[in-house]
């Protein structure tokens, strides 16, 4: 269930024959220095015109001697996957559908804030997951995203906004991270840990651990080493403080019930109140949005840091769903907020161009694969 299959190595080849350095980690860029007869340190340079410059040809690095230039070039290329289409929405939220290189799709969407602004990746294409609200769960076709597939997903952003060389942290448009698009990152932990290992070296993209978030709906054996390993931050989907009610709208929940999920955020390694755990709780009309259900979430709560963060649901053709009205939003709110919780009811973004939470869906299953 976990293993799509796909490896985790980050050099690919394209059907072109050329390998993409994109998504390289240090040690592999290494290799390709060592392998083309040249000194180390060389590797260094790659590394940083890559993933500090950004730059899109091996012409543009310039410290780099004219015949190594011209061996990358024959063998190697530096490709972010394709944009096929950008969208931005009137709030300003940017939507890109992105193919990469086996005709596969997944979208990534940038998220502007009054003092951050948040790219929201994805982590698989498609998703295993089958959670009832969510129009990702309703794509056939999954597979796992590579790192470099995952990091040129920032990458293409950064672009979008013409983001290079890395700026200073405080002059940053695109500051934060959010593993919260298509698919369930911790069934593709190892990829995801590749790739959060380049987006954050210091001397690279260089995104700090601590604006990166990634988000679960409750693999709860990977969880501890989601702290431990990647060192970021959790959310998890949570939508119900009732086993009943959260079996019937998230699948996985039946494998992994909210008492062992509740003792692994209790768990969590690094979590205290100035770094709290995010539960998202989409709100569905009389699915779990009673008053009764916002006690029973403080109840479930209690011993954890966290922050919970009201979704309004965004609707889907199809969806077997409605929203709750704002009033029953407020009232759900009001329970949690009078007990000292911190709970903002988070304003749907990108309606426009569907590039809200759930809403994320390809249409990839249609696109055969080239011969
Ligand atoms: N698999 C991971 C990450 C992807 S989902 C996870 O489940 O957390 C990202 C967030 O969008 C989750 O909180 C999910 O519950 C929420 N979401 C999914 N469908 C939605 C919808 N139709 N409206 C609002 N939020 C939705």
């Amino acid at each position: 269930m976990t293993d799509l299959g796909t490896s985790n190595s980050q050099t690919t080849t394209s059907p072109r024959g050329k390998t993409n350095l994109v998504g390289c980690s240090q040690s592999e860029l290494t290799m390709v220095a060592r392998q083309l007869g040249e000194r180390e340190f060389h590797a260094k340079q790659l590394w940083h015109w890559i993933y500090h410059r950004g730059v899109h040809d091996f012409d543009s690095m310039t410290d780099l001697s004219r015949n190594f230039r011209s061996t990358l070039e024959d063998g190697y290329a530096l490709r972010r996957p394709l944009v096929t289409r950008e969208q931005t929405s009137n709030d300003g939220t940017r939507k890109w559908l992105i193919r990469f290189e086996d005709g596969q799709e997944a979208e990534a969407v940038f998220i502007p804030e009054d003092n951050r602004g948040t790219v929201c990746i994805s982590s698989q294409v498609g998703c295993t997951l089958n959670c009832r609200f969510c129009h990702t769960g309703t794509q056939r076709l999954v597979r796992n995203l590579s790192s470099s597939e995952m990091v040129g997903q920032f990458m293409l952003a950064r672009d979008s906004y013409g983001e290079w060389p890395t700026p200073k942290t405080a002059r940053r448009r695109l500051s934060n991270i959010v593993l919260m698009g298509m698919g369930e990152p911790l069934y593709n932990f190892d990829a995801v840990s590749e790739a959060i290992s380049i987006l954050t070296a210091g001397n690279g993209i260089a995104i700090s651990k601590r604006r990166i978030t990634l988000s679960t709906a409750g693999v709860v054996p990977d969880i501890r080493r989601c702290g431990e390993v990647l060192g970021i931050n959790l959310a998890v989907s949570l939508h119900s403080a009732d086993d009943d009610i959260r079996t019937a709208i998230m699948p996985i929940n039946k494998k992994h019930p909210l008492k062992d999920l509740m003792a692994a955020c209790r768990d969590y390694p690094g979590i205290s109140n100035a770094r709290r755990i995010t539960f998202e709780y989409v709100m569905l009309k009389d699915v779990n949005d009673s008053p009764a259900d916002a006690r029973a979430l403080v109840r479930l709560l209690r011993e954890i840091p966290s922050k919970i963060n009201i979704i309004p649901f965004n609707p889907w053709p199809g969806a077997p769903y409605e929203a709750s009205s704002m009033e029953a939003m407020i009232r759900f709110r009001t329970i949690l907020t009078d007990k000292g919780l911190t709970a903002p009811i988070r304003a749907p973004r990108g309606q426009d161009i569907l590039a809200a939470c759930g809403q994320l869906r390809t249409d990839s299953k249609r696109i055969k694969k080239h011969g």
